[in-house]
């Protein structure tokens, strides 16, 4: 891919290298045409004005939503927090029930726990072990006190898709408002229909090929009202969020989104053809598991788990020759098994021993062959001088 690195790359789910061509259109913005989009009162403004003002049309066409329903923001994650903290203060003392679910990114964890400290009800919803929600459990928690249900498109770390459009029938019979996180759905599915069963949904720029720093937030014409502004100061974003418009971001991101909407059939072909096979050839490694093997899955992430292997240790040997991840949790005491295979009952051994391959644009069948061979070679060596692979009952 470039000369500095010689590695495979398969973390195409934590990060993208920005396109070439999202970079050439922002490079202007940086340099000649630096003009802060509010100053209306000269050409530099003015043009800085129209780039966001084109950007914004681009994106609501390629979307299928209006440019009303968007606000930029630096990433996923302070759509996230801005979403569930400005609709939680806003509306508390008429609805202060949140329902989420255990497998959400930690940024919607780590929200939810903030608002619990300050009085929010929260219901942390079960997964099957397929990783789906449980829809009954939904069905049973939900109540006319619920604000919002928040629950991820597409997961980061298993790549399972929840039935938004059932999610959403049971929101609206009881009135409450649907967030969805589509960080990683979007350039990878057809989004076709998303927008009129959320209220809210966020994005990142960084996941599809566009620049780091920013995001966009969906906030249906409707729903808005629900909300108290993001960040105050400005007027701008129709007041919702303050601040300088960030325009070779936002242009950059229309870019972004531009080609992923021309790429995204045929590039989700061929990554759903390279992760087949790559699945296949890992399987072939005895007592090897694909976590979430027949459920609706992103096209590019396979999560593979491999007995009597420490994740960590395969982690490490893995790094000399790819970049992969797994969803362990470090913090200063401990290191955590994923907190999703756990929710879908995954024993902590095996949660501990499970590797993200998340597959991109890039990836090549040279990198998935090597990446079979490099994986069956490492977990056979690790397996080598684990006493407890050759005293298992076969
Ligand atoms: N939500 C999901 C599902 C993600 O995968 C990520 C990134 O890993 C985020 C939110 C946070 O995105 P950002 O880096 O733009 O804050």
């Amino acid at each position: 891919m470039n000369a500095t690195y010689t590695q495979i790359y398969l973390d195409y789910n934590a990060t993208t290298p920005c396109d070439e061509e999202v970079l050439n259109a922002m490079f202007p913005y940086y340099k000649m045409h630096f003009g802060n989009a509010s100053s209306s009162h000269h050409p530099y403004g003015w043009l800085a004005g129209d780039a966001v003002e084109n950007a914004s049309k681009d994106i609501a066409k390629s979307l299928g939503i209006s440019t009303k329903e968007l606000v930029y923001t630096s990433g996923a994650t302070e759509s996230i927090n801005s979403i569930l903290k400005g609709l939680y203060s806003k509306n508390k003392e008429e609805r202060n029930h949140i329902i989420t679910s255990k497998t959400e990114h930690k940024a919607v964890l780590d929200v939810c726990e903030f608002l619990e400290a300050q009085g929010a009800k929260i219901t942390y919803l079960d997964v099957t072990e397929n990783g789906i929600i449980d829809i009954e459990q939904l069905e049973r928690s939900i109540t006319s006190e619920t604000l919002v249900v928040a629950i991820l498109l597409a997961n980061n770390e298993t790549g399972i898709i929840q039935p938004i459009d059932t999610i959403s029938k049971i929101c609206q019979s009881h009135g409450s408002l649907l967030f969805s996180d589509a960080t990683q759905a979007l350039g990878k599915i057809n989004l076709d229909g998303f927008f009129n069963q959320v209220d809210y949904a966020c994005f990142s720029g960084h996941k599809i090929y566009g620049p780091k720093g920013m995001g966009l937030t969906f906030i249906k014409e409707q729903s808005k009202h629900y909300l108290d502004a993001f960040i105050q100061g400005g007027g701008q974003q129709r007041s919702l969020r303050g601040g300088t418009y960030n325009t070779p971001g936002i242009v950059g991101l229309a870019k972004a989104i531009n080609l992923m909407q021309t790429k995204q059939e045929a590039a989700s072909t061929q990554m759903q053809e390279l992760r087949d096979t790559l699945e296949k050839g890992l399987l072939a490694i005895d007592e090897s598991i694909v976590n979430g093997k027949d459920m609706s899955r992103l096209p590019n992430t396979l999560n593979m788990s491999f007995k009597y292997v420490d994740g960590e240790h395969l982690l490490l040997a893995l790094s000399r020759h790819m970049a992969v991840s797994n969803g362990s949790a470090c913090n200063s005491a401990a290191v955590n098994p994923s907190h999703v295979l756990t929710a879908m009952g995954i024993p902590s051994a095996l949660a501990f021993s499970s590797i993200r391959f998340s597959l991109g644009q890039y990836t090549t069948s040279e990198d998935i062959k090597k990446t079979i061979e490099i994986v069956s070679s490492e977990v056979a060596k690790l397996r080598a001088s684990n006493i407890l692979w050759e005293r298992r009952s076969v």
